[in-house]
C-alpha cells in the first residue's frame, strides 16, 4: 500500500463539494470510488499542485470485466507468449482472471513479470510438435 491507499482504506480522506456534486450527479457510490482508488495505480503525480499534492489514478469501480461487465474468476490458463509477432512459447498454469461472459483475461503484473522471467531462463521447457496446415477454401 502506498500513502494514499492507506488513507482511503482507513476512510481518512475528504471529498470537495465539487467532487461530491459530480459523484452524486453521476450516481457513483462511495464504495465504487474507494474500490477504484484501492485497486488503481498512479499515472501522474503532482506534488506541487496549487491546491496541494495530488495525483491522477487509474482504477476500476469493480472486479467485473471492463469490456462486458461479466464476472471475472481466477483460474490457471495456457498462455501463448508472443514477441514482435513471433510465438516464443506456451506457458501452462498461468494464473489469470477470466471473464465468464466474453473470455477476456486479466493478468496481475507480478504474474506477467514471472512469465517474462521464465521465458528468459527457459528452464524446464519441453518441446512439443504441433501440426500446421494451410487453409484452403472448400470447393
Ligand atoms: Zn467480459
Amino acid at each position: 500500500m502506498n500513502g494514499y491507499t492507506i488513507k482511503v482504506a482507513a476512510g481518512d480522506y475528504e471529498l470537495s463539494e465539487h467532487a461530491e456534486d459530480e459523484r452524486q450527479a453521476d450516481r457513483i457510490p462511495i464504495s465504487e470510488v474507494e474500490h477504484a482508488l484501492l485497486g488503481g495505480c498512479i499515472l501522474e503525480n503532482y506534488p506541487d499542485a496549487p491546491r496541494g499534492p495530488s495525483c491522477l489514478v487509474l482504477g476500476y469501480a469493480s472486479d467485473d470485466c471492463s469490456f462486458c461487465g461479466g464476472r471475472v474468476t481466477e483460474r490457471p490458463v495456457l498462455k501463448a507468449c508472443w514477441w514482435g509477432g513471433q510465438l516464443l512459447a506456451l506457458v501452462d498454469g498461468v494464473p489469470a482472471g477470466v471473464c465468464e461472459q466474453c473470455g477476456e483475461r486479466y493478468y496481475r503484473a507480478a504474474v506477467l513479470k514471472q512469465v517474462e522471467s521464465l521465458l528468459q531462463t527457459q528452464e524446464h521447457f519441453r518441446r512439443i510438435e504441433v501440426p500446421l496446415a494451410e487453409y484452403t477454401a472448400a470447393g
